[in-house]
């Protein structure tokens, strides 16, 4: 579902290209079942919902979209596995909900490379891979682009050349090192842990500030308890320093966190609870579960 937020000046929105469900395991790590299926009740085969969010940015450097969740790529296999049906493939839908078209987006940065972020960079059109939003400047980071480049026997999974290779060969894909400046009020920086380089994004105008945690914190409950470490981080002891970092920075500036795959909780705030920060919901959706999965 998509939501429109006023940050300051910058309207924002956030979209979702819709569901998919993975195994509990692979998002709470070396947490035993018998705790975290208190945040979420898992399915008879133990898979858990995933959302995948984009935030979508009405800048003064034009529309800059995070992010683009799982696309329309991945085989009937894989899609069977995840539990994808065709109402899955809806960021096009949503953008286009909230008043856009795919050659609108003057920028899409990539937090990381992982398919669920990026395989709805790239599209089939009359049988060849084109750019899906044909105008933009994508933007993504050298080093993560190196790991998707090069991937290992546990990346190569997530890592799909077809997602980003059309982009190079197009000159389409800018390579940045670092934390970037995109805008007035649009920054990203570095967040390691889940991968090398993946960047969150902080939208800050007129006093308010919006922080987009991507994969450093998926899930709300993954921020508030430190050790809480999905095991598809590669990186888990730098993801705890790099949760407990944002944590601060995140408190210290009463910042509208947006959870890009947490089910039941899109957006909150962290205030100061009885063991340390704790996430107070803002827009919740209902528990998706579909025992049929
Ligand atoms: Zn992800």
């Amino acid at each position: 579902m998509a939501y429109t937020l006023q940050i300051g000046a910058l309207r924002c929105h956030i979209l979702s290209d819709g569901l998919h469900y993975v195994d509990g395991g692979g998002f709470f790590g070396l947490i035993p079942r018998t705790m975290w299926q208190e945040v979420i009740e898992p399915s008879a085969i133990n898979q858990v919902p995933c959302d995948s969010r984009s935030l979508l940015i009405e800048s003064d450097a034009g529309l800059i979209l995070v992010d683009v969740g799982n696309g329309d790529k991945l085989p009937p296999k894989v899609r069977e596995r995840m539990g994808m049906d065709e109402r899955n493939l809806r960021l096009v839908g949503e953008l286009a909900r909230v008043g856009y078209k795919p050659e609108d987006v003057d920028i899409v940065l990539f937090t990381h490379f992982h398919g669920d972020h990026i395989g709805g960079a790239t599209r089939y059109a009359d049988g060849a891979l084109a750019p899906t939003f044909p105008r933009a400047r994508y933007i993504g980071q050298r080093i993560d682009l190196a790991d998707a480049s090069f991937p290992n026997e546990r990346t190569a999974a997530t890592y799909v050349a077809d997602n980003f290779r059309p982009l190079l060969d197009r000159k389409q894909l800018e390579i940045v090192d670092g934390p970037q400046r995109l805008a007035p009020g649009v920054r990203t920086d570095i967040a390691p842990g889940h991968t090398q380089a993946i960047q969150v994004v902080w939208v800050e105008s007129q006093g308010e500030r919006l922080l987009f945690l991507t994969d450093a914190a998926c899930w709300a409950v993954h921020l508030q308890r430190l050790a809480w470490v999905p095991s598809f981080d590669i990186l888990p002891m730098q993801s705890i320093e790099t949760k407990r970092r944002l944590r601060h920075e995140a408190m210290a500036a009463d910042a509208l966190l947006v959870f890009q795959h947490d089910p039941q909780v899109v957006t909150g705030r962290l205030v100061t609870g009885k063991r340390g920060p704790e996430v107070q919901a803002i827009i919740t959706e209902p528990a998706h579960f579909d025992a049929s999965k």
